[in-house]
């Protein structure tokens, strides 16, 4: 287990010290939440929280109108803190990962993957599929240990969009993304090295596992990808469709800055909302509120989520 042999290179004192620190970004609690969807078991698995600058969700606007939107909502203003819910589908035959989560190597406060599989009872063994929505690194980057690039989860297969997959394998991958985002393409090749006798291309529209299919959700990477759960309703397991709840509910066309086709994916979130809205369906955000399930709403112009009791 990576954590404990970090914790163990940390030393006595320094455990002492964490251990009556306040839970903070940079000491998040291990967690998970349960819930079922028709056949399926699903684990949202915590993986830690990203403090990043507001400005970021929507770099077509000023700050101070960002500002303003999110203390509209009773949000803090300037920086976001986002959580990253990595989802477990259970079936009768499987255990699914749809991504891995960050690794420790990205940035302060996450890689808890781990820790939080262990509080659910989930071996990383155990895993027999791991699904990407795309390949950016609090996504991607949990796929190897920091220490010796070992595979995490050793017996799973590994499925990623065929576009996506040739887009982070491109030559000239770094020019396709924003200018300050160029700096993602080196840890993903290594991910994806690693991987790369366990790794198939699906396509969009695809059932990847029985009951699970793969929807083309383009714009925020050019292959990125959501997932469909077949229940009563739909549950979609959005990735980074949707990254914020409140910004991409109720403004669709602001622009995250890490949108590598910005125009494509504002058009991707309005078309996805309304269909969201209309299928009364079940989402499951990568970054929306602990666990990240919820339903849309129709508001006003936009739309807005609605987090689900649990
Ligand atoms: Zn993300």
């Amino acid at each position: 287990m990576h954590v404990n042999r970090r914790a163990c290179l940390l030393g006595g004192a320094s455990l002492l010290a964490a251990s009556v620190t306040p839970a903070t970004a940079q000491t998040p609690t291990p967690s998970f939440h349960r819930t079922k969807h028709g056949a399926f078991e699903i684990i949202s698995v915590f993986d830690g929280y990203m403090d990043v600058a507001a400005a970021g969700a929507a770099a077509n606007k000023t700050d101070t109108e960002v500002d303003a939107t999110l203390l509209a909502a009773g949000l803090p203003k300037s920086r976001i803190l986002q959580p990253i819910n990595v989802t477990f589908v259970r079936t009768t035959s499987d255990l699914i990962a749809i991504d891995v989560g960050a690794g420790p190597n990205f940035l302060d406060g996450l890689g808890k993957l781990g820790d939080s599989m262990s509080a659910a009872g989930l071996d990383p063994k155990a895993v027999t599929k791991v699904l990407f929505t795309h390949g950016h690194p609090d996504h991607l980057w949990g796929a190897i240990d920091e220490f010796d690039d070992s595979i995490r989860f050793p017996n799973a297969q590994y499925m990623m969009a065929a576009v996506e997959l040739d887009l982070w394998l491109s030559p000239d991958a770094a020019t396709k993304l924003p200018t300050d985002r160029a700096n993602f393409v080196p840890g993903a090749r290594r991910n994806l090295t690693a991987l790369k006798d366990k790794l198939s291309t699906f396509k969009p529209g695809q059932d990847v596992a029985p009951g699970i299919r793969a929807i083309d959700t383009a714009g925020h990477t050019q292959g990125h990808t959501s997932f469909e759960i077949a229940g009563p309703e739909p549950l979609i397991i959005l990735g980074d469709a949707l990254i914020h709840p409140v910004i991409s509910f109720a403004h669709s066309d602001w622009r995250p800055a890490a949108d590598h086709e910005p125009d494509r994916a504002a058009t991707m979130r309005k078309a996805l909302l309304d269909r969201l809205a209309t299928d009364r369906a079940r989402i499951l955000g990568y970054h929306l509120i602990r666990p990240g399930l919820g339903r849309v709403e129709r508001k006003d112009a936009g739309y807005r989520f609605i987090a689900e009791a649990s």
